[in-house]
């Protein structure tokens, strides 16, 4: 018996013992191709030497300094590059330990700053329906997915919500796609009014939205509009690179697509590639300013802030990929991917949307095409998706659909940045097998 307490205690889990490349091998000896890097966070693959060589020496000269007493080289030289090649404005990281605490960080200093600054009646957030921020209370509470946030919500600090963008189910015939991302807008600047924007602190979104909602892209000109209503009305915009940054959409951040700068940025996942546990809040000089000349600190701090190994497991794996081009390969593959994800769901009775950009493509399954009716949530089809997928050494990052039956459930797919042409080919035959076998 186990004593770990797992996600789900209804399921036995293979014992991972080894992982090259894009393979994860189990303790009975059956390989896996990782089409969705854990949760798209193995950037680099399993097993890079340099990583672990990186990650070595840091133990060897120093694995731990708490940030109270100390910096290191490794911190300063990881936020240097950080910012180096951050958006415009974004001047300072601070590093966390993961998605969620980075999240939090981008809160809490959001809130600090209005504190700062002389408008403490600031005190909401807005955010959108079928976002993921994480799962600690302040990032759940500003998440827009209702199944987990439900037993909690009496715990969840205020936040409202507006619309994602989803163009296959909410972008009306009539309209184009620029059309459809300002009535959003619009809504945002809506919601604003109504709630007084005086009372906002920040909006909050994921540049190209992820675990919740399967790859859904911004529609051109969105987040440029996005931004000129956070200006005017002096609300600060967040943005959620936590999965979908870090090189994953193609650039190494997704909004540089967009043309915009956040006033803070959470990165995670593809920041350490899964070799530590790492993330960070990047802020923008502004706010550095506020604190500076008001109180002097961030009202913050967890213990493993800026861990020494896992900052050089970081910056390894920055250097990396900046070093081999992956990103060109990201841009590359994913259009293989989409290519051949095409071809093999274009036509497919159950399949509604393939949509993404990059290595971070999604299919969206349907019970009727013409209605785009999704599938009965009980039948668990995303589960059964995995098993079959499971089983054809195939990791793949399902989802159901919403009880509302406002999304169908999904398939996400975010390998690694150095997947072949052949890599490709191989996973998506994979995955038409296991979609087939489960429905
Ligand atoms: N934000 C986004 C956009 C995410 O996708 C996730 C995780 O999937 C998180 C935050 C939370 O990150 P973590 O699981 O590392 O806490």
């Amino acid at each position: 018996m186990s004593h770990v307490l797992h996600r789900t205690l209804s399921h036995t889990y293979p014992v991972a013992v080894a992982g090259e490349g894009i393979r994860i091998r189990d303790a009975a000896g059956r390989t896996y191709i990782d089409a969705s890097g854990g949760a798209a966070v193995s950037c680099l693959g399993h097993g890079h030497s340099e990583v672990g060589e990186a990650m070595k020496r840091q133990i060897d000269a120093l694995s731990y300094a708490h940030t109270s007493f100390f910096t290191t080289d490794v911190a300063e030289a990881l936020a240097d590059h950080l910012i180096a090649h951050a958006p415009a404005g974004l001047s300072h990281a601070y590093f966390v330990s993961g998605g969620s605490e980075a999240v939090e960080a981008a809160l809490k200093m959001a809130r600090q700053y209005f504190v700062e600054i002389g408008e403490p009646q600031r005190r909401l957030f807005v955010a959108r329906r079928q976002s993921y921020h994480g799962n600690t209370l302040g990032a759940l509470a500003v998440g827009g997915n209702e199944w987990r946030r439900a037993q909690f919500a009496p715990l969840l600090v205020e936040a409202h919500h507006v619309s994602p963008t989803y163009a296959y189910r909410d972008q009306r015939e009539d309209e184009t796609p620029e059309a459809y991302g300002a009535r959003l807008a619009d809504e945002l600047e809506e919601t604003l009014a109504r709630l007084g924007s005086e009372n906002v602190i920040g909006f909050l979104a994921e540049t190209v939205g992820g675990a919740t909602s399967g790859a859904l892209t911004p529609p051109p000109g969105y987040f440029a509009r996005v931004r000129e209503i956070c200006d005017r009305h002096g609300v600060l915009l967040i943005l959620d690179e936590v999965m979908c940054g870090m090189g994953r959409t193609g650039t190494l951040h997704a909004c540089e697509q967009e043309g915009i700068s956040p006033d803070l940025m959470t990165i995670a996942k593809g920041m350490g590639g899964g070799y530590g546990p790492i993330g960070a809040t990047l802020v923008s000089d502004r706010i550095v300013r506020a604190f500076r000349e008001g109180s002097g600190l961030f009202q913050h701090g967890h213990t493993y802030l800026g861990h020494a190994v896992a900052c050089a497991a970081a910056l390894a794996v920055q250097t990396i990929v900046q070093r081999d081009g992956l990103l060109e390969n990201v841009r590359a593959m994913g259009e293989g991917l989409r290519e051949d994800l095409a071809a093999r769901f274009g036509s497919h009775p159950h399949v509604g949307d393939i949509r993404g950009r990059g290595l971070f493509q999604a299919i969206e399954l349907v019970a009727d095409r013409a209605t785009k009716e999704p599938f009965d949530p009980a039948r668990k089809l995303h589960a059964r998706i995995k098993r079959e997928a499971m089983a054809r050494g195939l990791m793949v990052y399902p989802m159901g659909g919403t009880i509302d039956g406002r999304r169908g459930d999904h398939v996400l797919l975010a390998p690694p940045y150095i997947v072949t042409r052949q890599d490709v080919t191989e996973i998506v035959d994979r995955l038409g097998e296991a979609v087939d076998a489960a429905l």
